[in-house]
């Protein structure tokens, strides 16, 4: 008997020490009826394509526990990710600073409360989106209680894949010198691109000791913004669970999050095709899921490494406006919706403004995190939808091989483009509610974070 007992008490030792995983799923597909989040419009929903869900994974190693949510929806208010952190935190004793909650960006989820103005003029009060939103921590956190629920010894590989086919940068020089929009397709008037992608499809496997997929997820950086309709979907990620699932098994969970898409959706302006409704989304994300299995053949394996986790919380500066500023935009705003509706960029400007205004001044908290194990792969989390140049800005300077950059992970759920856009204007830098440089500070954060990490 001797013999075999100190087996066990070896095995079990050992199991302490290594990596296990959890995952899990929770619906938070809101009522029919609920106002939908996305456009400048008001929509009712109608029904289901496919459920919205919150997807947790959780890590163990060495007695310490970190976890990564991502959420079908367009946004997510600071207030809800600390509230849903802090549940989360009570009931799995996983620290709420270890606890990364992003949203995918899909817009045809609800719309989220903690806009300001906007939300307020295009259904944020009505009773449904309130419920929902009073319902979504808890809901978050018992995805996170799930997957912690269901640790298991596991192993990890990591790998990114290219794809430069199906995300574009939305901003253009014009022949007029100005810096375009979503120009249009075919438009004669483009001069050139303004900006980059960034091709990189992470990807991170998670399998059981004896080879069983857990959990894939999957970061790249294109907005969620293909279906429309007045249907719940998550986008081109419900494609791209179906495929993975169909090839590893539909145990497993595939998470993805958005890289920093500020300035990159799925437009293509070089054709006339037709890129709106279900049919898109399944063609983006069957193209991210071919090379999701492409780059499953060539994953590098986590070697066996302490889980490394970083929190830093930080103040954002406001947008600057001036008393000329809010006198016109209280103008615009009290002609929104009438016979006499204003140009879209006036109405982005006019609740820009009268946000900036309510805030007198007052900077944005918010904060960055990194999770890390071993020295292969570290995820970093910011706040907003962040130009693509500042990730890529991030990937660069990290002294990790793969780095993985995950937007809209806290407030203010607002675009964050880099200095150089500000002076070239239009709608990401008109809806702006930071100032200009935060997006450099979240980079220099961010990379302090991630060398602090690395020599852990
Ligand atoms: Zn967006």
């Amino acid at each position: 008997m001797r013999p075999f007992f100190l087996i066990l008490v070896a095995t079990a030792a050992a199991w302490a020490d290594q990596l296990q995983v959890g995952r899990a799923a929770v619906v938070i597909t809101p009522e029919p009826g609920t106002p939908m989040a996305g456009y400048y419009s008001i929509r009712l929903a109608t029904g289901t394509h496919d459920d919205l869900q919150a997807k947790a994974i959780v890590f163990a190693k060495d007695g310490k526990k970190a976890a990564m949510v991502a959420c079908d929806l367009v946004a997510i208010p600071a207030h809800t990710v600390e509230e849903a952190r802090r549940l989360a935190s009570q009931s799995t004793g996983i620290p709420g600073e270890n606890i990364i909650i992003s949203a995918t960006h899909s817009h045809t989820g609800p719309i989220i409360i903690g806009r300001g103005a906007r939300d307020a003029q295009y259904g944020g009060n009505h009773p449904a989106v309130k419920r929902f939103m009073e319902g979504l921590p808890g809901k978050i956190a018992e995805a996170i209680g799930k997957a912690n629920a269901a640790l298991t010894p596991a192993r990890a590989s990591v790998g990114v894949g290219k794809d430069g086919s199906v995300a574009f940068n939305r901003r253009f020089h014009m022949k007029d010198g100005s810096v375009g929009w979503n120009p249009g397709k075919l438009n004669p008037n483009i001069l050139r691109v303004a900006g980059p992608i960034d091709p990189d499809v992470a990807v991170a496997l998670f399998e059981t000791t004896d080879g069983k997929p857990l959990a894939t997820y999957v970061n790249y950086a294109c907005h969620l913004d293909t279906v429309g309709g007045t249907e719940w979907s998550a986008d081109y990620p419900y494609t791209l669970s179906k495929i993975l699932g169909g090839v590893k098994g539909n145990d497993m969970l595939t998470l993805f999050t958005i890289g920093t898409a500020g300035n990159i959706n799925h437009v293509d302006v070089t054709n006339k095709l037709p890129q709106k409704g279900h049919q898109e989304a399944a063609r983006i994300g069957t193209v991210l899921a071919g090379e999701v299995l492409k780059t499953y053949t060539r994953l590098t394996p986590v070697e066996d490494a302490p889980l490394v986790t970083r929190r830093e919380r930080i103040q954002l500066a406001p947008a600057k406006v001036t008393p000329t500023d809010v006198d016109r935009a209280k103008t615009i705003a009290a002609k929104v919706g009438t016979a006499d509706n204003p140009k879209f960029i006036d109405t982005v400007f006019a609740f820009k403004a009268l946000d900036a205004e309510a805030r007198k001044g007052q900077a944005y908290d918010t904060d960055i995190q990194v999770i890390s194990l071993g020295k292969q792969a570290a995820w970093v989390s910011l706040p907003g939808e962040v130009f693509v140049e500042l990730g890529q800005a991030i990937k660069q300077a990290s002294p990790f091989p793969i780095t993985i950059v995950v937007e809209l992970a806290h407030g203010p759920t607002t675009y964050i483009p880099n200095r150089a856009a500000f002076p070239q204007g239009n709608y990401e830098v008109v809806s702006s509610r930071c100032d200009i440089g935060s997006g450099e500070h979240l980079v220099e954060t961010a990379v302090k974070l991630l060398k602090e990490a690395y020599q852990q």
